[in-house]
């Protein structure tokens, strides 16, 4: 992936959960307060906004703008542990200008593991962790299979319908959880099938 390539990534994501928005809203519904199609969708408007002005930046400064303008925008949880996860692959990326299999490999263990600290969570607790967690694992030393990764992410993404969540606001509802999938393991699913639309 070089810089263009993650533009159109970021590009083709703030147009997902923008057609998305009213969906992961009534998600959060059941198991939150019903905001993270709005949050979601006003951060990565807030992205769409600075692309332009960030064409000139190296990769891994791309992805710190990213990060943190997620932080800065999309207003709940979900916005630092996007914004941390994207900071983290900004900074693993330090002296990369285009993510090959090894890279990816680095930058999204790094990113998972900003986002297990961040939350205080590990994977299995029914977050967007359930989905980035088992992506990374995709990763080797080899190009990336998009295909199978977008299937990764969409799996990950099911398994948190079986899964009592234990962080974040639906850890109040408990087992009431079971039966639902959760918003931000959805929206992380539509995250990776915007990269693996890019990059195929
Ligand atoms: P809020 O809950 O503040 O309204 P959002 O609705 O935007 O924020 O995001 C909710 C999503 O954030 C959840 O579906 C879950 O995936 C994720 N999340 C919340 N708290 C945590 C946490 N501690 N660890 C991992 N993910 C979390
Ligand atoms: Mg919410
Ligand atoms: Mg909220």
């Amino acid at each position: 992936m070089n810089n263009e390539q993650a533009a159109q990534w970021m590009r083709q994501t703030a147009k997902m959960l923008a057609e998305h928005k009213d969906e992961l809203s009534k998600l959060d519904q059941a198991v939150g307060d019903g905001d993270h199609g709005v949050n979601m969708e006003r951060g990565f408007r807030a992205v769409m906004e600075g692309l332009d002005e960030w064409q000139d930046l190296a990769l891994s400064q791309l992805m710190q703008k990213i990060g943190s303008t997620l932080v800065s925008n999309v207003g709940g949880a979900s916005g630092p542990l996007y914004g941390t996860a994207f900071m983290r692959l900004g900074s693993a990326w330090k002296e990369v200008d285009h993510v090959d299999g090894p890279a990816w490999v680095s930058g999204m263990a790094k990113a998972v593991e900003g986002i297990a600290q961040r939350g205080k969570t590990q994977a299995g607790e029914g977050t967007l962790l359930d989905v980035w967690s088992p992506v990374a694992a995709m990763f080797d030393e080899n190009e990336p299979d998009w295909k199978k990764i977008e299937d990764t992410a969409k799996k990950g993404m099911k398994e948190t319908e079986n899964m009592v969540v234990k962080k974040g606001r639906g850890a109040l509802l408990g087992e009431e959880t079971v039966g639902h999938v959760d918003p931000g393991a959805v929206s992380s699913f539509y995250l990776f099938q915007a990269l693996a639309n890019t990059m195929n």
